[in-house]
């Protein structure tokens, strides 16, 4: 285990960057188990169709009386346990996607499921899905039904290509991954993201045997275990399911696939003391400063822990700039992004999550002045060994170079981002996806800002 931390900053260019949800330095925690995902290979996503659905309504293949009545039973069967809870996705012939529904009931006519009664997220009336218009469903993590070729109308056939494209995508990505020596975090089955759940939930009952006031929920993708009154930290947690959807969306996962090894834990204590005996006896950790930390390791686990703090705004921006951290850890492989880039990602996603926030836009002006001053980076920016750390002056310069990347092209920029987890360096990286060099960003950056000698 390592820390990175950063060195002391002038003391006329601290202040605002201690505004800012790091409250200080930004900690991540790297945890290599003895026990590391090693023996983890290059593993095509597994599509585990069921193959229950050949009973859905299609005027192109009519179906036999006494299988349509199998498939029906068999269908009810399976959806019938998820009735009054949360499916991870419901996928329609159209594209469409609609993530984290609850199912409320399934509607039956002459023998056949004709449609689902559904609440969509974030919506309080019920909706009614009819059958022949859904593709794929995944609960638990598993695929509970998906239509058969056989079975298709022509706008699910297009969408079962749309898919099959992807799927060629992600074969390309792993066997360049293999090229590089880059072994992906391997695809979970629907029984070891359970079990993963299951250890970060055996997990919080052994930290609350010392912290009694813990409380534990769960949205769609974290477990939090807080001491916060449920009535003051319920909005917060919205920002963290935003901050996934916002980086599944940036990244082009489709919504409800999962990402993390089971989900990511957070701790949330309203107390900083708590927080500071947290970490000192759980992760054996000293947390100085810092308002929250990113603990991710080595076989997946991502737990960030963290206090309220007296500002709100600066709570939620902290809550999502560290789980944005273990997010980039989960995409893909386990190789780490450089630090500008991973902290440059969590400040601009923070501000598109937490708009409320005003911290960053404060940051980026002083990290301005600062390169003006200064004529450059300042020292290590774009250090991407696996201890360099920005300073805290330079997460508003790592920030601005995010938001002036994005800006250009975002699909570029998460090619840019994905070509490093595949295990190509970052100049090539860049090269790769901006036809550009480190040194052109830099001269492209410091025009775009006013500096236009900006050196590294
Ligand atoms: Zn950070």
């Amino acid at each position: 285990m390592h820390s990175t931390r950063q060195p002391s900053q002038p003391a006329s260019l601290m202040r605002p960057s201690q505004r800012g949800p790091c409250r200080g330095p930004c900690v991540v925690w790297w945890t290599v188990l003895a026990m590391a995902c090693a023996t983890t290979r290059v593993a095509v996503p597994a599509e585990t169709a069921t193959n229950v659905a050949s009973d859905v309504a299609t005027e192109t293949v009519p179906e036999p009386a006494t299988d349509v009545a199998a498939e029906t039973a068999a269908l009810v069967a399976k959806l019938t346990p998820h009735i009054g809870h949360t499916l991870d996705v419901i996928e329609l012939g159209a594209g469409k996607r609609f993530v984290r529904p609850t199912l409320e009931g399934i509607n039956q006519q002459k023998g056949k499921v004709v449609s689902l009664r559904l609440r969509l997220e974030g919506e309080t009336k019920s909706t009614s899905l009819l059958m022949t218009g859904i593709i794929k469903m995944i609960a638990g993590r598993e695929t509970i039904y998906e239509t058969t070729v056989k079975g298709m109308n022509s706008v699910q056939v297009r969408s079962r290509q749309m898919r099959e494209f992807r799927e060629k995508r992600i074969g390309e990505s792993l066997a360049r991954m293999q090229q590089a020596g880059v072994a992906p975090w391997p695809v979970l089955t629907a029984e070891q993201q359970a079990a993963a759940v299951a250890d970060l939930e055996a997990f919080v009952v052994e930290v609350r045997q010392a912290f009694p006031a813990l409380q534990s929920s769960h949205t769609h993708e974290f477990l939090v275990a807080t001491d916060i009154p449920l009535g003051q930290i319920g909005p917060f947690l919205a920002s963290l399911d935003g901050m996934h959807d916002f980086l599944c969306n940036l990244y082009g996962i489709p919504r409800g696939e999962p990402v993390w090894k089971g989900k990511c834990l957070v701790f949330a204590f309203l107390k900083e003391d708590d927080f500071i005996a947290f970490e000192g006896r759980f992760m054996k950790t000293a947390p100085g400063g810092a308002h929250g930390i990113c603990h991710q390791s080595s076989d997946g686990r991502v737990v960030m822990a963290c206090h309220r703090g007296d500002d709100g705004p600066a709570f939620a921006h902290m809550l999502v700039h560290e789980t944005s951290h273990g997010f980039n850890h989960r995409w893909m492989s386990p190789v780490r992004l450089p630090s500008w880039l991973n902290e440059g990602i969590a400040e601009w996603v923070g501000t598109q999550v937490v708009p409320a926030c005003r911290q960053v836009p404060l940051k980026e002006a002083v990290a301005i002045e600062f390169m003006k001053t200064k004529g450059s980076l300042g020292p290590g920016f774009l250090d991407a060994g696996a201890d360099a750390h920005i300073d805290a002056v330079q997460y508003g310069i790592a920030s601005g170079l995010v938001k002036f990347l994005v800006a250009r092209d975002r699909k570029k920029f998460a090619a840019f981002v994905q070509n490093i987890k595949e295990g190509t360096g970052v100049e090539e990286s860049l090269k790769k996806s901006f036809k550009a060099s480190l040194a052109d960003l830099v001269k492209a950056y410091g025009m775009a800002i006013g500096v236009p000698n900006l050196k590294q």
